[in-house]
């Protein structure tokens, strides 16, 4: 009998996405026995596309890579998925502010030159703090006691002095966690931006994180992933119960259960805390996940028959201090046909947005898309939204934040095993946590922490 049939493997891994996919990969690749269990009925977790017709996809979950993302480049690589630039390098893009709608060019708004000043000073004393922070534990970091009990809404109360600045950073904080400045610590800010090369390379298109995007979408990669796997990966699965003892574990679910030597569980701490373990997790452990909330973010694609604005020398970006969509960007195909807005309603706006109906939220979307980008906007012949936090399996995203006193009190737990099971998933990523490139590494370091046990 194939083993991927059987109810028994080395390693039990828990969550397709692309930290269990990569985990599980590489076990295999290492000639060891694996199953994979996924609760939904697909795999990519939080990479997700979506058919616009002519055999053409949106992504509406995760999409974006650049520059020192090299796992996640390297993963795709591997199975054939080619990425390509973001188009608008060389555009012009929206900005709107106080009611007032502007052009520019270049990385960031530069309409208001001491609103600038101010930010950019202030990014670069960020970058300095970060850099006193080993991304391995940021929880030892000379200052991280300090910086951990205060949130990042006080830093920039007591940091920055305009209204504008302070108005700028919250739309840079939402777009860049998917939360408001009161709802992280600062010590997190400061070592999620560290772990992603800095605030500004976060921020950043071209050099930047939000570079290049895959062809064919994201998910593309995980699918490809999971087909090597083969019947490895079990989908509609969901974990309910961990038992582990001396000998082994018992992975289980409505209607199955499995063994291994060693289970990996690949999903982010608030769902981990919602399975149940035999025996019960550690107390540090446990705390962890019950104060690890996901950011909340709702992703949506306008599809338009072409990409109208950039007849018209417009990129498709927009940066807005008025919501719900505060950052737009153009979401075509590589091709440019057909044309593509994808906005982000985030942090408070996602959490009010949710309980809309959706034909509010549409009228509120297209609302922002028309003011960045004229009349033609109001009117796609297809609107895609996808909340994140109404998804079962993610209850959230991009990724877990760590509100005031967390990291300290319980960051150790984060990637330490307990016994048997190990944890992976981009939270317990060192480099570009709540990244698709974070998820692939954790995964990598979670497969090298069990075959190094295993043999
Ligand atoms: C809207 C949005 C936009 C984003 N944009 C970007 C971007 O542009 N670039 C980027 O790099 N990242 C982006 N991200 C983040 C990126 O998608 C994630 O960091 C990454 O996909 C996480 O992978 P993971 O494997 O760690 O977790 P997940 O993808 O969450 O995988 C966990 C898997 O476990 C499954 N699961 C959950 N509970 C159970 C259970 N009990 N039993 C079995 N299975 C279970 C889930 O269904 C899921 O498939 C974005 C995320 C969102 C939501």
């Amino acid at each position: 009998m194939a083993a991927a049939q059987a109810n028994a493997a080395d390693v039990v891994v828990v969550g397709a996405g692309f930290a269990g996919l990569t985990t599980a990969r590489e076990l295999v690749a290492k000639g060891r026995s694996v199953i994979v269990l996924e609760a939904r009925d697909r795999v990519g977790g939080r990479v997700l596309v979506q058919p616009i017709g002519d055999g053409q996809v949106v992504d509406v979950g995760g999409q974006w890579t650049g520059p020192g993302q090299d796992r996640i480049l390297a993963l795709a690589k591997a199975v054939g998925v080619e990425s390509f630039p973001t188009y608008g390098a060389e555009s012009q893009h929206v900005e709107y502010r106080s009611g007032e709608l502007v052009t520019y060019s270049g990385p960031m708004p530069d309409t208001d030159p001491a609103l600038l000043t101010e930010f950019v000073g202030a990014i670069q004393r960020l970058d300095e703090m970060a850099a006193e922070i080993t991304t391995e534990s940021p929880w030892t970091a000379p200052h991280a006691r300090e910086w951990d009990a205060q949130t990042f809404q006080s830093w920039m109360d007591a940091n920055l002095t305009s209204d504008g600045s302070k108005a700028f950073m919250r739309t840079v904080i939402e777009a860049v966690y998917a939360v408001e400045p009161h709802d992280l610590s600062l010590l997190y800010m400061l070592f999620y931006a560290r772990a992603g090369g800095g605030i500004l390379n976060l921020m950043g298109t071209e050099g930047g994180a939000q570079q290049d995007r895959f062809d064919g979408g994201a998910q593309l990669v995980a699918l490809r992933v999971a087909e090597e796997l083969g019947e490895r990966v079990r989908l509609s699965a969901p974990v309910r119960r961990i038992s582990q003892d001396t000998n082994g574990v018992r992975v289980e679910g409505d209607g199955f259960s499995y063994q291994g030597q060693r289970a990996i569980v690949t999903v982010p701490p608030a769902l981990a805390g919602r399975i149940e373990y035999r025996p019960a997790m550690p107390a540090l452990r446990d705390q962890l996940t019950q104060r690890t909330p996901m950011g909340s973010v709702i992703k949506v694609n306008a599809v338009y028959d072409e990409p109208f604005w950039r007849a018209e020398g417009m990129s498709g970006r927009a940066v807005s201090d008025t919501g719900p969509v505060k950052f737009t960007f153009d979401n075509s195909p590589r091709g440019g046909a057909p044309g593509v807005l994808v906005g982000f309603i985030e942090g408070g706006d996602a959490r009010r947005y949710s309980s809309a109906t959706e034909a509010e939220r549409r009228q509120a979307v297209l609302g922002c898309f028309e003011r960045y980008f004229g009349p033609r906007a109001a009117k796609p012949r297809e609107y895609i939204e996808r909340d994140w936090s109404a998804e079962e399996y993610s209850r959230g995203g991009y990724g877990a934040v760590f509100p005031a006193g967390t990291l300290v009190s319980c960051g150790a737990a984060l990637r330490e095993p307990v016994d048997r099971i190990h944890w992976a998933g981009t939270e317990t990523a060192t480099a570009f946590i709540g990244y698709m490139d974070g998820a692939v590494r954790s995964g990598e370091r979670a497969a090298a922490e069990v075959l190094a046990l295993l043999n």
